[in-house]
């Protein structure tokens, strides 16, 4: 079969499969598989020498039902109306299955944002918000920062919001900085949240965290933090963590077999994820091939980099010793990949289950904006886990009761929470 490149052509498939599972109605369907709304937008902008230019702009909402739609902003060269529709829909069973009341949205501009000058960029934050300002809200969908985007992004987009609308609304957008209506504990959200979820699956596996080995894929926001849990929370060892060069314009594992230190590999990673390769040789780390992390001997691996790094090619390399496999980043797992670990028995945490820390502790940016009250990194912490623990109970108990794997339950708890609400307030 020819491989499926179309984002959304994908999304719409894995939706078809759970809605056979489920036996849904085919009204129910095609509400479901296509956005509720798409704007689709053409924005001038004066540049820094005078001349005009106009940028490609999107927001999609794809369903509504359980609350404003919520996802992030991309400004990418490569952004297509389908790349943005896929995303939207996958955000709408992600916030289902992290039980926030919320929906799925996403949106962004077809841009390459290192090519803008800074003033280039807040005009056209502005100017995007000037044309959707009607359609997003902290009631209606509420945009964040993803790739390309930034806080400081995000705090010139609430800015003409409230400019505009005459009224000071922080939460018409989260993802801001701690000091300008942020959350504290969102930089830990994503990580931790992983490792909440691993340490929920080791415990229905009656697998000793405090034995247990992990080798991790790659070294950004998502895996410093998991890297940190792993260690400080379950009392586990980390074998590995890899990483972008740069410079080399290669992949690396940065490894120790008695276990890396997070905090020092942080002390010497810049702020894209880039370990410094003498400074870790110096401190007695093993430099090795970027696609070693995966043949480690490990109880959990935890890919935390990039898509489809788990695919036809290298699920044959992953040691007989693993046991679960926590998606920490977006996509990990080919569809090829994840047969093979059906087939063998490796526990799968679904991506839009284990990552779903980011977005909940968005949602309680949201929350704090909307009591203008703050809660300190602390009670930041304990709610996210508290959710982060009842969305992988809901996920493992239908998985139990269905008997199909964790990430077919995963979308079949989000799809029947979303179809419900639907039902719940009429729809059908
Ligand atoms: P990041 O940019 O902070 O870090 C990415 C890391 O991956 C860097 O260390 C980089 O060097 C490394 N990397 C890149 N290419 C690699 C390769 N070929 N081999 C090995 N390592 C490589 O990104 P992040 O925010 O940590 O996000 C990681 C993943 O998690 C993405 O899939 C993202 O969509 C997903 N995610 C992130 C969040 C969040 O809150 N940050 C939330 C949900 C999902």
């Amino acid at each position: 079969m020819a491989e499926m490149t179309n984002a959304f052509a994908m999304a719409q498939q894995q939706f078809d499969h759970v809605a056979d599972l489920l036996g849904l109605d085919h009204q129910v369907r095609e509400m479901l598989r296509w956005p509720m709304r798409e704007y689709h937008l053409r924005i001038p902008i004066r540049m820094d020498d005078g001349t005009m230019r106009v940028f490609q702009g999107y927001r999609v909402q794809h369903n509504d039902a359980r609350g404003p739609n919520k996802g992030g902003l991309r400004f990418h060269p490569a952004e297509t109306i389908d790349t943005v529709r896929a995303l939207a829909m996958w955000m709408t069973w992600k916030c289902a299955v992290a039980d926030i009341p919320l929906g799925g949205g996403k949106g962004g501009i077809v841009l390459d944002p290192a090519t803008l000058s800074a003033d280039e960029k807040e005009r056209l934050c502005r100017a995007f918000i000037r044309n959707l300002w009607r359609v997003v809200g902290p009631r209606q969908d509420v945009p964040a920062p993803d790739v390309g985007t930034t806080p400081q992004m995000m705090g010139w987009m609430m800015d003409e919001y409230s400019r505009i609308t005459g009224q000071y609304t922080p939460g018409m957008i989260t993802g801001k900085p701690v000091g300008g209506g942020g959350s504290l504990g969102r930089t830990e959200a994503t990580g931790f949240g992983v490792i909440y979820t691993v340490r929920e699956a080791m415990r229905r596996l009656k697998l000793d965290s405090s034995n247990a080995v992990a080798a991790i894929q790659g070294f950004g926001n998502v895996a410093q933090y998991a890297a940190k849990g792993f260690i400080e929370q379950l009392g586990g060892k980390v074998v590995c963590v890899s990483y972008w060069d740069r410079e080399d314009r290669t992949a690396y594992t940065c490894s120790k077999a008695d276990g890396i230190d997070p905090d020092f590999l942080m002390s010497i990673t810049d702020q894209y994820g880039t370990i410094s390769k003498d400074e870790a040789t110096k401190a007695g780390y093993q430099i090795e091939g970027g696609d070693q992390w995966i043949t480690k001997e490990a109880d959990v691996l935890l890919p935390a980099a990039l898509e489809g790094q788990i695919n036809a090619d290298t699920v044959q390399n992953i040691h007989d010793r693993v046991k679960i496999l926590a998606e920490g980043a977006n996509g990990p797992t080919t569809p090829e990949a994840d047969d093979v670990l059906k087939a063998r028995g490796i526990f799968v945490i679904p991506d839009f289950l284990c990552n779903a820390g980011g977005v909940t502790t968005s949602y309680f940016e949201g929350v704090q904006n909307d009591m203008n009250f703050y809660w300190t990194k602390k009670e930041v912490l304990e709610k996210l886990d508290d959710k982060m623990t009842s969305a992988f109970e809901g996920v493992y108990e239908m998985s139990l009761s269905q008997n199909v794997f964790m990430r077919d339950a995963a979308y079949m708890v989000a799809i029947h929470r979303v179809v419900k609400a639907m039902e719940l307030r009429g729809w059908f």
